[in-house]
């Protein structure tokens, strides 16, 4: 059973962000390759519940898809989320995507939170943004 799918209300939402949001200028010139997809399994790191993750696709891997990056939300674990949660958790999502230029050449990679998440998602939304 495939528990992925590609969400296009995630793929709009996201796209919104990026070309509204001055915090992700750096996105709309590179020609990065987002997916937006929804994933009906749970999932939990740490003994902490993932609302969503971004994960960098492995050169290897895009022999087979076209893109730089998957953004999954875990249904199961927002499903008391509200719009403007989720909202929210794709700007953060959006903001693990770095991208760094050598060459004139992207190279892309995975930024790590500077706590235990983005210190302008704390300034705009406060800490507690995931509280249900
Ligand atoms: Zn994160």
């Amino acid at each position: 059973m495939q528990h992925y799918t590609q969400s296009e209300a995630y793929t709009q939402i996201g796209l919104d962000i990026i070309n509204s949001n001055p915090d992700f200028e750096h996105l709309k010139g590179a020609d990065v390759r987002v997916a937006f997809l929804s994933c009906t399994k749970p999932k939990r790191s740490k003994n902490k519940v993932t609302f969503g993750e971004c994960i960098k696709v492995t050169e290897i891997n895009k022999v087979f898809n076209p893109y730089d990056f998957f953004i999954v939300i875990y249904e199961p674990n927002v499903e008391n989320f509200t719009d403007t949660q989720i909202k929210i958790l794709i700007e953060h999502e959006l903001m693990h995507i770095g991208v760094e230029y050598k060459d004139g050449e992207a190279i892309y990679y995975l930024v790590p939170h500077d706590l235990e998440d983005f210190k302008n998602i704390i300034d705009k939304y406060g800490t507690d943004w995931a509280e249900v």
